[in-house]
């Protein structure tokens, strides 16, 4: 039992010495890239279930390191927290995604898809979260109620009163709030009462176990279920996420879902992709 802990223990120290030679290897990548702007943005149409109009549009980030090519966002994005960089990088996404959505704003005005946008905890905890926002807003010229931003629970949960005034202030301007992978962090709900959120994701594990036959079924869906009646009930939004299946898109429907995004109705693509599907809505 004592060599094979041993060998274990080999093991383990191998890979950590690889993953800390790939860790420094792209932290020094981040900080050129960040440089350079070396990073891309994806688009996801989020689109009403009841009759598929694509009704706003995630952005996702990208980056291809170039050696080790393109690098999942969880890994990065949590490197540049931890290396400090998530602010610099966070604004870059920010400004971009919000001027992409004043382009569909300026062409087709409340019809436009808004955009949504990931914050990270650290990015909700900096001080000038309310004011960078609405100057990027003013800057390129995109109203505050096409502008959605996504926090996990874990971000908007804490006592801290920074993040709770930001988010006020920024909901009193029109800014909508939403909270990403319902369901997966905490089981304590007080920040719903205390936070100006507007809408709910239900994250994908709980979509995918909707289907049929899958092992997950009976809670998935009384999970799925109790999540659309919280929200209805709170007044708020629900959006389904990692939709794969028309049959999942179908009982989402039945089941009162309001939005949903997933490979099913579209992969995160250019934002041509969106604004070609929003100004197909007005043909329909
Ligand atoms: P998330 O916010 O939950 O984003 C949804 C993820 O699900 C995306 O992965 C998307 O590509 C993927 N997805 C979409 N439809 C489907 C589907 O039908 N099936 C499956 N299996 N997956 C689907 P991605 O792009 O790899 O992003 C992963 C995570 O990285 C995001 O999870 C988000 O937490 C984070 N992230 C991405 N971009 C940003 C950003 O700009 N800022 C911050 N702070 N985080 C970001
Ligand atoms: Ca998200
Ligand atoms: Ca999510």
């Amino acid at each position: 039992a004592k060599a094979a802990g041993g060998d274990r223990y080999e093991v383990y120290d191998a890979n950590r010495h690889d993953a800390q030679a790939l860790r420094s290897t792209l932290s020094s990548g981040l900080r050129s890239a960040l440089q350079r702007g070396d990073f891309a943005l994806r688009y996801q149409p989020i689109v009403r279930l009841t009759d598929g109009v694509p009704i706003g549009a995630e952005v996702l980030l990208r980056w291809t390191h170039p050696e080790h090519g393109p690098i999942a966002p969880e890994i990065f994005i949590d490197l540049a927290e931890e290396l400090g960089l998530i602010g610099q990088l966070g604004r870059w996404v920010l400004t971009r995604g919000c001027r992409e959505a004043a382009g569909w704003y300026r062409e087709l005005g409340d019809q436009a898809p808004f955009i949504s946008v990931n914050l990270s905890a650290r990015q909700l905890h900096d001080v000038g979260l309310a004011d960078e926002v609405l100057r990027t807003l003013d800057e390129v010229g995109l109203p505050a109620h096409q502008l959605q931003l996504e926090l996990t629970e874990s971000a908007l949960l804490g006592p801290a009163q920074g993040p709770a005034d930001a988010l006020e202030v920024l909901a009193e301007h029109g800014v909508r709030v939403a909270v990403d992978d319902f369901g997966t962090g905490y089981s304590n709900l007080a920040y719903l009462r205390r936070l100006p959120v507007r809408e709910l994701k239900i994250a994908g594990a709980f979509i995918e176990g909707l289907a049929p036959g899958h092992p997950g079924t009976p809670a998935d869906r009384q999970i799925v279920a109790s999540v659309i009646a919280l929200a209805h009930g709170l007044n708020l939004t629900v959006t389904a996420e990692g939709v794969e299946t028309q049959e999942q898109a179908q009982l989402l429907r039945s089941m009162g879902c309001d939005h949903a995004q997933g490979w099913w109705f579209a992969r995160p693509g250019d934002p041509e992709v969106i604004s070609r599907m929003a100004r197909g809505r007005d043909q329909s």
